[in-house]
C-alpha cells in the first residue's frame, strides 16, 4: 500500500517511472504446450530460447528480487517444466520468506508425474488411487503458494484443442482446477483462472464463467492478441462485446470476477491509456532484467532492453539504478501495445476511487495475471 500511495504521488509530478510493486520471474522459457496465440514461447520454440537457469543461479536471482520485494509471481513458458521449481518455491517460501507468491501455470503437470509414477510403480492402481495423486501432487505445488494461477480458456475440450490444449490434456487439466479449488481453505491459497479469449473459444466463454461459479474460482480474461494488439476478428465481433457486457453485468452482481470496471470496459472499447510500464517488472530466467517492459525489450532500439543482469549485482536497487541509466525514464503516452498484464495494473494505479471500490468488493486485486 505504501508504493501505492507513493506512485500516486509520483503521477501528480509527471513522474511515470513509478516504483515497482510486484517482480516477475519467468523462471523457464521452456514449455510443453503450443498454444496457437503463443507470441513469447512455446514448445515449437524451446530449442530457440535461454535454457533454464541452475538451481543455484536460480536461488541467486530470486534472493537479488527480495532485496527489492515482498511479492513475487513465478511464470515461464511452464514453470513446472523446471526441474526444481517445487525446491524454489520452498526457497522463495522459507529462506527468502517472501510475503506473497503467486504461480502461473498452464495446468498440465501439476497432477501429470504422479499420474506417470503410479503407471511404472502401481499398474494396479484404481481411478480413486488416481485422483489421490493427482490431488497429493496439486498440493505439493500450492503449499509454499498464496496464489496459484491456472490458464484455462474453456472447458469444452474442443474448443480448447483449438487453440491450447490438446484433447488429451484437457480433462486432466479441467480436473486439477477442480481438486485445486477445493483445496483453497485448508491450504491457504488463493485460485483463478485465466482465460484467452479467441474465437474459438468464445461461444464457450459462459460455461467456463459458470465452471468458476460452482467451483470458487476467480476469473481474470483477456482478448487474443497478436503482435500486441487485439485479434482483429474478435475485438470488432457484436458476440465478443456482447460478451462483455455480460461480464460486466454479472460482475455488478458479484461474480467472481477480476478486471476492474475500467478495465472491461477497455476490453470493449479499447480505448487508450496511460502505461505504466515499471510497475512489475519481468525477469528472464537467466536473470536479466527486461527494462522497462517485455514488449519494448523484444521490440530493441534505443528505448528498452535487457538493461541488467541480476546475477551481477548484490541488490535490486543497484540494478534498478543500472537499468534506469542504460534506458531512461519509463515512457510517457506509449500506446504500442495492449496487453492486459500490464493495462490492468496501470489503470487501478491511476485510478485510487476505483481501486478501493474494488477493493471493497473483496476482489483480489493482486491477483490479475501479469503474464
Ligand atoms: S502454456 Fe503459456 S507459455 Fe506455453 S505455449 Fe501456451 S501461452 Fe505459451
Ligand atoms: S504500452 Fe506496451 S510497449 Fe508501451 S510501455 Fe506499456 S507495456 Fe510497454
Amino acid at each position: 500500500m505504501f508504493t501505492y500511495i507513493k506512485n500516486l504521488f509520483k503521477l501528480t509530478r509527471g513522474d511515470l517511472t513509478l516504483a515497482p510493486r510486484v517482480a516477475v520471474y519467468y523462471v523457464t522459457m521452456q514449455c510443453n504446450l503450443n498454444c496457437a496465440y503463443c507470441e513469447d514461447f512455446g514448445s515449437r520454440r524451446n530449442h530457440q530460447v535461454t535454457q533454464n537457469p541452475s538451481l543455484e543461479d536460480a536461488k541467486k536471482i530470486l534472493r537479488v528480487i527480495r532485496s527489492g520485494f515482498s511479492r513475487i509471481w513465478i511464470t515461464g513458458g511452464e514453470p513446472l517444466m523446471h526441474p526444481q521449481i517445487l525446491e524454489l518455491l520452498a526457497y522463495a517460501r522459507h529462506e527468502l520468506k517472501f510475503r506473497e507468491i503467486s504461480l502461473i501455470t498452464n495446468g498440465t503437470l501439476l497432477s501429470s508425474k504422479a499420474r506417470k509414477n503410479l503407471t511404472t510403480e502401481h499398474t494396479e492402481s484404481t481411478e480413486k488411487d488416481l485422483l489421490k495423486n493427482s490431488v497429493d501432487s496439486v498440493i505439493s505445488v500450492v503449499e509454499n503458494l498464496d496464489r496459484l494461477i491456472i490458464s484455462l480458456d474453456s472447458i469444452d475440450p474442443h474448443a480448447l484443442s483449438l487453440v491450447s490444449l490438446p484433447q488429451l490434456h484437457a480433462e486432466n487439466v479441467i480436473n486439477n482446477a477442480r481438486e485445486a479449488a477445493k483445496l483453497q481453505k485448508t491450504h491457504g491459497f488463493k485460485l483463478s483462472l485465466n482465460a484467452v479469449i479467441t474465437p474459438e473459444t468464445l461461444h464457450s466463454m459462459d460455461d467456463l464463467l459458470n465452471f468458476c461459479i460452482e467451483n470458487n474460482i476467480w476469473l481474470s480474461l483477456s482478448p487474443q492478441s497478436v503482435n500486441n494488439l487485439p485479434r482483429y476478428e474478435l475485438v470488432t465481433s457484436e458476440e465478443y462485446r456482447a460478451f462483455i457486457e455480460r461480464i460486466i453485468a454479472l460482475k455488478k452482481r458479484g461474480a467472481p470476477i477480476l478486471g476492474s470496471f475500467p478495465y472491461l470496459k477497455m476490453l470493449i472499447d479499447q480505448t487508450p491509456y496511460e502505461c505504466y510500464p515499471t510497475l512489475a517488472p519481468r525477469i528472464m530466467p537467466d536473470g536479466w532484467l527486461a527494462y522497462p517492459c517485455r514488449p519494448m525489450e523484444k521490440a530493441g532500439g534505443e528505448q528498452g532492453g535487457l538493461a541488467v543482469n541480476l546475477l551481477d549485482v548484490k541488490t535490486w536497487d543497484e540494478a534498478w539504478r543500472v537499468a534506469q541509466e542504460k534506458y531512461g525514464s519509463a515512457p510517457t503516452l506509449c500506446v504500442s501495445c495492449f496487453q492486459q498484464c500490464y493495462a490492468e495494473p496501470s489503470l487501478m494505479q491511476a485510478r485510487p476511487i476505483e481501486y478501493v471500490r474494488e477493493k471493497l468488493r473483496g476482489v483480489d486485486l493482486s491477483g490479475y495475471a501479469p503474464g
